[in-house]
């Protein structure tokens, strides 16, 4: 066991296979996949246990045996008896240190020569608090935990407590106030220490010149140790107080492992001219403190068990060479390839939604172009139909002007132009009371379900972005209906002279009348609508075409004054004869009497007629021409209003959907260029793991290389 003891503890100051260690001034490095001394210990004390399970067996045995002989009659003497028994407690004794299946590794030395230090840089991290300030005050057992967690437990408790820093730990230990010999046990997670994995416990310990209780120590601690290491200063020379200890300690134990670490050696390392001899001075003095002072050694075996080192620098270095895996080939060569494989993920994502939204868009615009065209007839029709209700309801209109009625010239101007207004903001406000909501609520609809619509193709994460710009229009959509009278009713030229109903004129127009109607009716005029929004005068908005040439349409009412007229002087001028030959005729067939009732009650209705000619009867007329002329300019431009709210109507929602086309088309640049970055960002990642793959089979080269080398010329034997 001691052979194995002392060769694992040879390999402790490095238990990787990359093992650095400053000993003799010399970098050295082992590069070995073999077992490690401590798994060749661990197999070791598992066989040995097995052995002795086997040994308690037979003792037992031969103990019932040495009963079953012994007697009166007895082959076995009682003193045989007792020999063979005393075998049962000695086994028993050996098996209960042989169950302890952790190699116990006890650090002693003065304050600050770098115990805990030591024990980190095995360790390979700063697990112990070193340094001036965080001495340490009691004994500290390092071992390992199965768990994640770093905990410590106090003596005599079983209280977890946490550790997870170092600086917590020396904050732990500086404010639990504890006695120097008592043992705090720091449990270190496994995982992230090879000698705690193979079961190593170190145990740190206040220096020995802190203390007179040097022999409840060694009973506490050292009884159980396996291996003893004395750090001492490389600055100075071992002291009093370090060899008394030890001389104690082999009073006590018999051939102690002991090995002596001269650290800070970097210290006397600055001084490269003394460095030989301070070397040999050293050592001599260690070979003779371990062979012929404590005897524990033949001086060949001290010799190599005493070390030079810097645990200082060994910590830093293998504090680096944990970090160093970061930049290592293999590391970056399986970064890349899961750098890679997210990227691969995300130019598919990129390539899908891509795709996606192009056919969606194409579906979306054909659909919206379809509702637009709908939305574009069914406000045109409503408009139309709206509109000309409205106009068969523009005597209505007309009579809620009440403005008082003037027949002087400049007064009716002014009549007429009000009259313009208020039959332009009459019909207006109408149109927008009964038009306006709906359509607007089918605006709204519209560009929400078209808003929507576009959202839902964007990838999630340009949502957010694009919310703000697809919000529909603040304020309601308005239909402007532009019924611009002013113009269009600026040729109304009223006729406000007085006629009489039953005169000869009027009676043959209500005759005329009739038959003109027909014939209207038969040949209905053209007309070509030019926009009202062209301008003045609104007569030329309207070209009349007369149908079937001329002659044909019906006559104007200048035209049938004219008639009247002639029938007039007929009768009365140029008709002297014809007319007292009717008269004649007249009376000769229906009598004096008739002829002269007749006469009063004509002239009677025509007396009446001429009173009631007042400026409300003219009023009345003016309103019934003007509504007549106006309702006819109006019915002309129905079908050009209507197309015009319409045209508004599709202006509105193109302009949205153009608005939401640039959005996706933004949307989709923005990830075309990303899909762009992720291609390019594979092809550098291809080329990565290309060139850290080569570096990783170099090195494995060089690794096995190095082997080979450490079989060759550095393995003893
Ligand atoms: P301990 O009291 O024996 O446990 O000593 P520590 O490990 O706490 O170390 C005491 C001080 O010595 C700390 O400041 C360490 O950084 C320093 N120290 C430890 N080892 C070395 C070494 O090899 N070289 C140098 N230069 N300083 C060291």
């Amino acid at each position: 066991m001691a052979a194995y003891v002392n060769r694992s503890i040879s390999m402790m100051a490095g238990d990787g296979p990359h093992n650095v260690a400053m000993n003799n001034g010399t970098m050295r490095v082992n590069v070995s996949n073999v077992d490690s001394p401590l798994q060749i210990f661990v197999r070791a004390k598992k066989k040995i246990n097995d052995i002795f399970i086997e040994i308690d067996d037979y003792v037992k045995d031969a103990v019932t045996f040495i009963h079953a002989v012994s007697g009166d009659n007895g082959i076995a003497t009682p003193q045989d008896i007792t020999n063979v028994e005393a075998y049962v407690s000695k086994v028993q004794a050996i098996r209960e240190v042989l169950k302890r299946d952790h190699m116990k590794v006890a650090f002693f030395g003065r304050t600050s020569n770098g115990k805990s230090t030591v024990i980190n840089a095995m360790l390979h991290d700063k697990i112990l608090p070193s340094g001036i300030g965080h001495t340490t005050n009691c004994f500290l057992q390092v071992e390992g935990s199965d768990t994640d967690e770093a905990f410590m437990k106090t003596e005599g408790s079983e209280e977890k407590l946490n550790v997870e820093s170092v600086s917590q730990l020396g904050h732990a230990l500086c404010t639990t106030r504890l006695k120097e010999s008592s043992l705090v046990h720091v449990y270190w997670p496994r995982e992230l220490c090879a000698l705690l994995r193979d079961d190593v416990v170190l145990v740190d310990s206040p220096g020995v010149d802190v203390t007179p209780n040097l022999d409840e120590w060694i009973d506490k601690y050292c009884l159980d140790a396996d291996v003893f290491v004395l750090v001492a200063n490389a600055e100075s020379t071992l002291m009093v107080t370090e060899k008394n200890f030890f001389h104690k300690v082999s009073t006590k134990i018999s051939q102690p492992n002991i090995f002596i670490l001269n650290n800070r050696w970097d210290a006397s390392a600055s001084e490269p001219e003394y460095l030989d001899q301070v070397r040999s001075q050293h050592a001599n003095r260690c070979v003779d403190f371990l062979s012929r002072e404590l005897r524990v050694c033949t001086p060949k075996e001290a010799e190599e068990r005493i070390f030079f080192i810097s645990a200082k620098e060994a910590l830093l270095t293998r504090m680096r060479e944990r970090e160093k895996p970061v930049s290592s080939p293999i590391l970056i060569y399986n970064t890349a390839c899961d750098m890679k494989a997210s990227k691969v993920e995300k130019q598919r994502i990129l390539q899908e939604q891509l795709s996606s939204i192009e056919e969606q868009l194409t579906s979306i615009t054909r659909q919206m172009k379809d509702k637009i065209g709908r939305m574009v007839e069914s406000v045109e029709h409503k408009v139309s139909l709206t509109l000309s209700q409205e106009i068969r309801r523009l005597s209505a209109l007309v009579d809620e002007y009440d403005t008082p009625f003037r027949t002087e010239r400049g007064a009716l101007e002014q009549y007429k132009r009000a009259l313009h207004r208020h039959v332009e903001a009459g019909l207006g406000s109408r149109l927008k009371k009964r038009l306006s909501a709906d359509i607007g609520h089918e605006m709204d609809e519209a560009q929400k379900e078209m808003a929507d619509r576009m959202y839902n193709i964007l990838p999630i994460h340009k949502r957010a972005a694009a919310a703000s710009v697809i919000v529909p229009h603040q304020q309601p959509f308005e239909v402007l209906y532009r019924l611009n009278c002013d113009n269009l009713c600026a040729d109304f030229q009223e006729d406000l002279s007085f006629r009489f109903s039953y005169g000869i004129t009027a009676l043959i127009q209500r005759f005329q009348g009739k038959n003109t109607n027909k014939i209207a009716l038969k040949n209905p005029p053209q007309y070509t609508p030019i926009p009202p929004t062209i301008g003045p005068p609104a007569v030329a908005e309207v070209q009349r075409v007369s149908n079937g040439g001329v002659g044909v349409g019906p006559l104007s009412a200048e035209e049938w004054g004219m008639v009247s007229k002639f029938a007039l002087s007929a009768l009365t001028s140029q008709g002297t004869m014809g007319g007292l030959l009717l008269s004649g005729l007249l009376l000769k067939t229906v009598g004096w009497r008739v002829v002269v009732a007749t006469g009063v009650v004509y002239g009677a209705l025509y007396a009446y007629e001429r009173l009631t000619w007042t400026a409300h009867a003219q009023e009345r007329v003016f309103k019934r021409q003007y509504v007549a002329h106006a309702g006819k300019k109006l019915r002309l431009i129905v079908d050009l209003t209507s197309a015009n709210c319409s045209h508004q109507v599709q202006q509105e929602l193109s302009t949205l959907f153009a608005r939401l086309c640039r959005l996706i088309d933004e949307a989709t640049t923005e990830m075309d260029s990303e899909l762009m970055e992720v291609r390019d960002a594979i092809k550098m990642l291809d080329d990565a793991s290309t060139s850290a793959k080569k570096l990783r089979n170099k090195a494995n080269y060089l690794c096995h290389e190095l082997e080979l080398f450490d079989d060759a010329f550095l393995k003893p034997n």
